[in-house]
């Protein structure tokens, strides 16, 4: 079956939302399409690679779609706009898939919209794989995620004079499917405005689709956030546990349903630096890598003030609320943290000592590559292990560190330690080869990628090794 489209957001979110179609794109074809995530959903692989083109380029839509822009605001590095929203983006309706869930369809690159302010509307083919090839590696190591289910071209050039790849590059789209794009921006929105109607509404629609099982809790919205802040510390317990960094961590681009969404400037550490940084906008470090958790917190700060009005009816009383609340990420996270760590060096049980040995091994590992180091454990559960120490200038530290993990070890380690650490994530220098092929007209590096990507535990030594030192620093772009 193709999709059979549903529009609650339309039915219950009045304010929220412009219709609007997306531009005609002139010669669509398909880049590609995710077949097993389209199976997965209880689509047809065939008849979406017969109108894919079509459907996922904005040529043409598939029937029963509405296309809509979302209203949303955020706070963009610290500071609030007040009116974002999809500048670039169109909902073309909700579906659902074979468990019942119900899954948002939205273009990504479809032309301007009420809310594109200066810009074009467009994209670029480089990223738009690139968010399909990281949000497939993501999915596959098992980290909440919004997916791509194709990317299409549009027979347009689009001109860009900052990013990878520069001047007039192949215009394309990507189809993305979200558990929703309800963002903590979405609530800010609203809540700047004064809808307190509205923003409950919305809390409701975010409860109903995200957490049903709230709908009955004694004090729905204090749960509701505490459901989010929980699903957003794993999210981000998991994201450090991968040494991932997003990049653009905004209040827009931070998911209600704990999915990581919005793939623009983010890109796997190589070697461990808590400050790492990628993207070339983030000049003051604020998404640096070892920056994630305390943004976090101060996200869920501005979700708290979004739905303050719902917590309480008298507002110091509501404060008093968030602010009790507030004050327990750092520990939440912490919890969700130090789980993922057990998880990577498959430590037996709990024990208090943990987090002093999971904190020890990030200052022993500095310089590091942060993937190879924790897959190499796995070969220094017995004794020493050269290929780990090659990872490493001084490894006096580690030295000293690796008998107090092996005395937390129990039986099957050496198997616990390989499932729980990847051998591939996205390389970044095989990702920039892999886009910029495909942008010359070569899908098969960026194809070869993707096979890599998906099979995360399988070792494959060219998608395994870290930048060559010719790579130099590596900078990413928002947007383009
Ligand atoms: P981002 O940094 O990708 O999360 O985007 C921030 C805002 O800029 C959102 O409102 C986007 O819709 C908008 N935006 C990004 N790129 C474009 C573009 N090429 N044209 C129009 N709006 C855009
Ligand atoms: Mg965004
Ligand atoms: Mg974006």
């Amino acid at each position: 079956m193709t999709f059979r489209f549903e529009h609650s957001w339309q039915a219950d979110l009045p304010g929220t939302f412009l219709p609007h179609q997306p531009d005609p794109a002139p010669a669509p074809a398909l880049a590609v399409l995710n077949e097993p995530l389209a199976e997965s959903l209880g689509l047809d692989p065939a008849a979406l690679r017969e109108h894919g083109a079509a459907w996922f380029s904005g040529a043409e839509l598939p029937p029963g779609a509405q296309p809509v822009a979302l209203a949303y605001a955020g706070h963009q590095f610290g500071g609030f706009s007040p009116s974002l929203g999809d500048g670039r983006a169109h909902l073309l309706g909700e579906f659902r898939g074979p468990d019942g869930r119900l899954w948002d369809l939205q273009l990504k690159g479809s032309g301007r919209t009420p809310f594109s302010r200066g810009a074009d509307g467009k994209a670029a083919l480089g990223p738009m794989l690139r968010e399909y090839l990281i949000s497939e590696a993501m999915a596959a190591l098992g980290v909440p995620t919004t997916r791509a289910l194709a990317v299409a071209t549009t027979g347009e050039k689009v001109f860009r004079d900052s990013g990878a790849q520069r001047g007039a590059l192949t215009g394309a789209v990507l189809a993305r499917v979200a558990a929703s794009h309800i963002r903590v921006g979405s609530f800010q929105f609203l809540s700047s405005r004064g809808e307190t109607d509205k923003v409950r509404a919305l809390a409701d629609y975010a409860i109903s689709r995200h957490y049903p099982d709230l709908t009955e809790a004694p004090e729905p919205y204090l749960a509701f956030f505490d459901a989010v802040a929980q699903r957003q510390a794993r999210l981000i317990a998991q994201w450090m546990g991968l040494g991932f960094i997003h990049g653009v961590m905004n209040t827009d681009n931070m998911a209600i349903s704990g999915e990581t969404i919005d793939y623009g400037p983010c890109a796997f550490m190589e070697s461990y630096a808590p400050g790492t940084v990628f993207s070339s906008i983030d000049r003051q470090g604020r998404y640096a890598y070892a920056n994630q958790p305390l943004i976090l917190g101060w996200n869920l700060a501005r979700l708290a003030e979004a739905i303050l009005p719902l917590l309480a009816a008298d507002q110091e009383q509501g404060v008093a609320i968030a602010n009790e609340r507030l004050s327990g990420i750092a520990g939440l996270y912490r919890r969700e943290w130090l789980a993922v760590m057990r998880e990577k060096l498959a430590l037996a049980g709990e024990d208090e000592g943990d987090g002093a040995l999971a904190d020890d091994l990030l200052a022993a590992m500095q310089g590091a590559d942060w993937t190879l180091t924790f897959r190499r454990l796995a070969g220094a559960v017995q004794g020493d292990h050269p290929p780990l120490r090659a990872l490493f200038q001084d490894f006096a530290a580690m030295e000293a560190w690796l008998p107090r993990w092996r005395a937390r070890l129990g039986p099957g380690a050496e198997e616990r330690l390989l499932a729980a650490n990847p051998a591939v994530i996205p390389r970044n220098h095989r990702v920039e080869e892999a886009l910029n092929a495909a942008e010359a007209g070569d899908m098969a590096p960026f194809l070869a990628a993707l096979e890599a990507v998906r099979d995360p535990f399988t070792p494959r030594e060219s998608f395994m090794l870290p930048a060559p030192t010719g790579f130099g620093g590596y900078v990413t772009y928002c947007g383009t």
